[in-house]
């Protein structure tokens, strides 16, 4: 059986790795499986290869029966959310989130707005490789339907946030799915708002879809020219948020993680969910707060489904994707931007001062070659368990080791012959011995 379903849904490089055939078959096998009465909700990103993709699915799913709702261009997060505010079986989405313009890719996606799991991933994979595909008879196949979801996401949003302050804001969206949702959302309220970058563009020409650090020069010196509080940006389909602060300086996924789980936790306590290579600072701010953190496997589609298993408040990935689970489990950068404008205005600082109350960390990683990965994790392993002073080891995801205010962990890459090392500490000094322990 051949594997088709990554880290993150299907994803690869258009026509050479995602063929309209492939496209086809997915809506097939999906199609197969669900009732030949149900609906599928079907949305794209701004790539120049959506459109034909979103086709191509189309007529598979037709085919078999289900019928369609087209959402047409909407980030991923508003087409998650639609599959449960449409009653729609199943969300399937089409993009390659933060790659390059040439890739693209299907996402799918439950009507409790998760993420379809490995299991029923693997449902569809078995299907596609045996070929037993359900074709409908002429009378029964199924139909299209437009459907507008943009503005039922921006009213649910309005219904669940009070911002009152007039904060000046610039918006980066990249060229991003984003642009059809963010300034519409932010211009309710009295916000001053900036746009960068807002006008969908499927070859990401203004900056590189990917909103860390180095691809947002542009929104760091507009922050600052415009005398700004706070910047945003997001990926190709708006499922992340990166942060500049006033005086135009990135803001680290970690400080947000910290940040925002101390605002969750202010309202409602509870367990917080991280990857295990989230920083001690979430965990130092969430047990501030009175809460409970709970470490998963790295990837937002294991914090996603942890926080539906233990009814979590709040969860996340340093890399900028959060998910608040009491309106949705799909990782939302734009419901993030809300949240945080609602953050300043109630702390009443400014983001650079809110940043400064999060615990310091350094955190090193080294990448080390080996050609057996499962032999060299083996050594790493029996090194890290014999550390001097380890009070915790997790062997969810790799091996962790746990001191009082330090911590290492080492992951094998799934895909490459690498082992991972990160270690964090207080200061540089005590990182680096950990590093070289190992
Ligand atoms: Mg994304």
């Amino acid at each position: 059986m051949k594997k088709l379903f990554g880290t993150s849904g299907i994803r690869g490089i258009f026509n050479r790795d995602i063929t309209l055939g492939l496209a086809h078959e997915v809506g097939l096998a999906l199609g197969t499986i669900l009732n030949e009465r149900s609906n599928v909700v079907v949305g794209r990103d701004v790539r120049t290869s959506s459109i034909a993709i979103e086709n191509a699915v189309t007529s598979g799913l037709e085919s078999t029966g289900v019928s369609v709702f087209h959402a047409g261009l909407v980030p991923t997060p508003v087409l998650a959310y639609s599959a449960r505010f449409l009653k729609a079986s199943t969300g399937a989405m089409i993009t390659a989130s933060h790659n390059p313009p040439e890739y693209n890719g299907i996402k799918l996606w439950n009507s409790d707005t998760s993420a379809y799991t490995s299991a029923q991933e693997k449902e569809i994979e078995k299907i596609i490789s045996s070929e037993k595909f359900r074709r409908a008879s002429w009378a029964d196949i199924g139909h299209s339907n437009e459907v507008g979801v943009i503005e039922s996401y921006i009213s649910k949003i309005l219904g669940a946030v009070n911002i009152k302050n007039n904060y000046r804001i610039v918006l980066d969206c990249g060229g991003g799915a984003a642009s059809v949702v963010s300034p519409k959302l932010l211009r309710n309220f009295s916000i001053k708002l900036h746009e960068i970058f807002c006008i969908p563009d499927g070859t990401f020409s203004g900056r590189p879809s990917e909103p860390k650090k180095e691809n947002l020069s542009v929104l760091s010196r507009t922050v600052k020219s415009k005398n700004a509080s706070i910047g945003f940006a997001h990926d190709g389909d708006a499922d992340r948020i990166s942060v500049v602060d006033e005086t135009g300086n990135f803001v680290s996924g970690d400080n947000l993680l910290a940040l925002l789980a101390a605002y969750e936790l202010k309202h409602k306590k509870g367990k917080v969910v991280v990857p295990v290579d989230a920083s001690k600072a979430v965990e130092d701010a969430v047990k501030l707060n009175g809460g409970e953190l709970v470490q998963t496997k790295v990837g937002d589609v294991h914090v996603a489904e942890e926080l539906k298993k233990c009814n979590g408040i709040f969860g996340g990935e340093a890399c900028g994707a959060f998910i608040f689970p009491g309106e949705t489990l799909c990782p939302d950068g734009i419901l993030s931007s809300i949240k945080l404008i609602e953050l300043l205005e109630k702390e009443d600082k400014k983001i650079s001062e809110l940043v400064k109350f999060v615990p310091p960390y350094c955190t090193l990683r080294k990448t080390i070659k080996c050609t057996d990965r499962k032999k060299t994790m083996q050594k790493i392993s029996k090194k890290i368990k014999a550390l001097r002073g380890v009070e915790k080891i997790i062997s969810i995801d790799g091996i962790k080791a746990e001191f009082s205010d330090s911590w290492v962990l080492a992951r094998a890459s799934g895909t490459e012959p690498i082992i991972r090392i990160t270690a964090e500490a207080k200061n540089m000094k005590d990182a680096k011995e950990l590093l070289r322990k190992i």
